[in-house]
């Protein structure tokens, strides 16, 4: 087979790749590197199924030829992070709507399979819990940043299966969960890079309002899984997939299990809201998927547990 992933060098997108690459598959990624890393591809760039292209998604002469030569798109390529949001949000609305509707008009001219990576944040702040993939999304006011990005993945949603509908193009939308692993960066405000790194440096770790929401996490790897079961179950096409897993954890709790696995001498300290973000912000207390429809498909259920994963990560950060 081969490949195009759009933010290949980003953290989900560099796995992807290492184990499309391992079964022996062609490789093809574009990124501009502007979340995304080499250092995260420099493993790969010696084996010869790999192909690297700087540029960005909504350059169409680049699409063209990558999307041509390649069996299916995994696009990954997206603003992601709550701090880049609200710190860039020209940049993560234009990247997210701008960049998706390229990816889907190119792809489909050749009539090629997309997979679109998107978000729990499309379910927004609803407090029904667990999310299903059929349940209402509940945005705040524009005049609060973070909304846009839930926002701009929902439209990526409905340009997909609109192209699905209308034009009959392959695709399947993947709504990632937490998902952690090494190589994801604290940079653009990711809690769980971020506490291991303040923890390693015996810094202050930094728990957001009274640390009682809570999240559940899912590794990498498992994530990695999933999504190639699902790329390559025609019956999941048209569909949409939470993925993630049940397992649910508060962000204090969290904070203490870090810094006791890393036997740091890091103070857990609480950072309202207001300073850590931007004023009136409003997070989501609890983001649980409900994981049945995903289940019933792949019959794949997450196996790295959190102190698994979480030292895995560590150990990747004390590199
Ligand atoms: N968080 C925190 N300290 C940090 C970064 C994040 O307490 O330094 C909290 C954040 O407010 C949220 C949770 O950790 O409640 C998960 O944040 P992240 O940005 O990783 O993911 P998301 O909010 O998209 O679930």
């Amino acid at each position: 087979m081969r490949n195009l992933i759009t933010g290949g060098a980003g953290f989900i997108g560099s796995h992807l790749a290492e184990r499309l690459l391992s079964r022996g598959d062609e490789v093809y990624v574009i990124d501009n590197l502007s979340t995304g890393k080499l250092e995260n591809i420099a493993h790969l760039r010696r084996n010869p199924n790999f192909h690297f292209t700087l540029g960005s998604i909504s350059e169409e002469h680049l699409l063209h030829p990558l999307v041509e030569k390649c069996d299916i798109v995994y696009h990954l390529a997206a603003a992601v992070g709550v701090r880049l949001i609200i710190e860039k949000p020209v940049e993560t609305i234009e990247t997210n709507i701008l960049g998706t509707e390229m990816v889907l008009k190119v792809s489909n001219q050749y009539k090629k399979k997309v997979i679109i990576a998107s978000t729990s944040e499309v379910y927004g702040k609803t407090s029904k819990v667990p999310f299903r993939e059929d349940d209402d999304s509940v945005y705040g006011p524009t005049t609060k940043s973070r909304w846009s990005y839930a926002c701009s993945k929902a439209i990526d949603e409905f340009l997909a299966l609109a192209y699905f509908h209308e034009k009959k193009l392959p695709i399947v939308i993947l709504r990632l969960f937490n998902t952690i692993g090494p190589r994801q960066t604290g940079k653009y405000g990711m809690v769980v890079p971020t506490f291991v790194q303040q923890a390693l440096l015996n810094h202050p770790i930094t728990v957001f309002g009274d640390g009682s929401q809570k999240r559940s996490f899912t590794y990498v790897d498992d994530v990695v899984t999933l999504t190639i079961l699902l790329a390559e179950d025609s019956k999941a096409e048209g569909e949409v997939f939470n993925i993630g897993n049940g397992s649910e954890i508060t962000i204090k709790e969290l904070a203490h299990q870090v810094k006791k696995m890393t036997n740091s001498q890091s103070d857990v300290v609480l950072v309202p809201y207001d300073q850590a973000y931007e004023r009136g912000f409003e997070d989501m207390q609890r983001r649980v998927p409900d994981i049945s429809k995903v289940d019933k498909y792949t019959g794949f259920h997450p196996r790295t547990t959190l102190p698994e994963s979480l030292q895995k990560i560590i150990e990747y950060h004390r590199q």
